[in-house]
């Protein structure tokens, strides 16, 4: 039984022995190093190259390194019939909710204003409504949007989500549908997008979304960076409606040093460090998957072709 992985950071013989450990029988090829194609009955993979995956005619399961799942559905030719799994882990959760407290608590405490101020020697107070009092709106309410909510209700937030379907997370008020989302962001304070990157959410932080939102409000994307549409979430700080905004993704990846985002000084940037997937975990997961394929059973984590995440 072979496997292929494919990662942009090379690590072989890690990746060999430790899947090696779980998977005695497995031989791990490293793309593009496929030998036979025939031999491939998993993928291990993260941006393979398009049109590689539907090449392997006995591929049997594939699964991603990270959580996010749209590289995969961007290549034309992914075949879709085969089973395919993403990471859920709580460890990749608890680092994205550190992410989203951390920055969650600096636009709450004014932290944008305060940087400003200090070039300039400026002594100003302005001091935040209790945490109770300040309202925070998670766009994706699944593994990492509600690992957040969680945190932040537990620091005492007013904590809403939005998400396709009803949510009962303790504490949180949840908001589902198209119907619903402008209600949501005329309570939404601050904006946090955890959702997956499809036809549907691409885009969906413009000018009208962020003109919904009460004036002062703040954004941070740790989502994926098509999510939102630069240009309009720069004319919305600019017109002093949106105070401010941290991005840890972004359409380009890394992101060119000549954008606009690296020097507005209303943005904070962070180069897409929000949250990894342990790699012992990842490579775990795999080797469980693989033996709930061989056994006939159904994927952990396994993601729906058709909704796109
Ligand atoms: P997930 O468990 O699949 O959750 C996605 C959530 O978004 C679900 O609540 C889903 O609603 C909601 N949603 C999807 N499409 C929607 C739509 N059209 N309208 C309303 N709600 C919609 O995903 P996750 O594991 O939380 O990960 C979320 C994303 O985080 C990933 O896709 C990835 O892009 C990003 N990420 C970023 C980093 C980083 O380092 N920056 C790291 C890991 C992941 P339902 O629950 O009702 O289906």
């Amino acid at each position: 039984m072979a496997l292929i992985f494919h990662s942009k950071i090379r690590r072989d013989d890690w990746w060999r022995e430790v899947l090696g450990k779980y998977v005695p029988d497995l031989e791990v090829r490293f793309y593009p190093d496929v030998g036979n194609p025939d031999d491939i009955e998993y993928a291990l993979c993260f941006a393979m190259p398009h049109g590689v995956l539907a090449g392997f005619k006995n591929l049997k399961g594939i699964f991603s390194l990270g959580a996010g799942v749209d590289h995969f559905f961007a290549d034309p030719d992914f075949p879709k019939h085969i089973p395919f799994a993403r990471v859920v882990d709580d460890e990749l959760t608890g680092r994205m909710s550190e992410y989203v407290l951390q920055h969650v608590l600096n636009h709450h405490r004014y932290q944008i204003d305060y940087d400003l101020q200090q070039k300039d020697h400026i002594w100003k107070e302005r001091f935040p409504p209790s945490a109770r009092n300040r309202k925070v709106g998670i766009l994706g309410m699944g593994a990492l949007g509600a690992g957040a909510a969680e945190r932040l209700n537990y620091l005492g937030f007013d904590v809403a989500g939005w998400s396709r379907s009803p949510k009962d997370v303790d504490g949180v008020q949840s908001f589902h549908g198209k119907d619903q989302l402008d209600t949501f962001l005329e309570r939404t304070e601050i904006l946090v997008c955890l959702l997956p990157l499809t036809d549907e959410t691409t885009g969906i932080i413009n000018k009208d979304l962020l003109g919904k939102l009460p004036e002062g409000a703040s954004v941070i994307n740790p989502g994926r960076g098509p999510h939102v549409v630069p240009e309009d979430l720069i004319a919305a700080i600019d017109s002093g409606h949106i105070s401010g905004a941290t991005l840890d993704v972004f359409i380009e990846e890394p992101l060119p040093a000549e954008d606009p985002l690296w020097s507005h000084p209303r943005i904070r940037v962070t180069p897409h460090v929000a949250s990894v997937a342990s790699p012992n975990r990842v490579a775990q997961l795999a080797a469980e998957n693989i033996k709930r394929i061989e056994e006939g059973k159904e994927l952990l984590n396994q993601v729906d072709p058709d909704r796109g995440y």
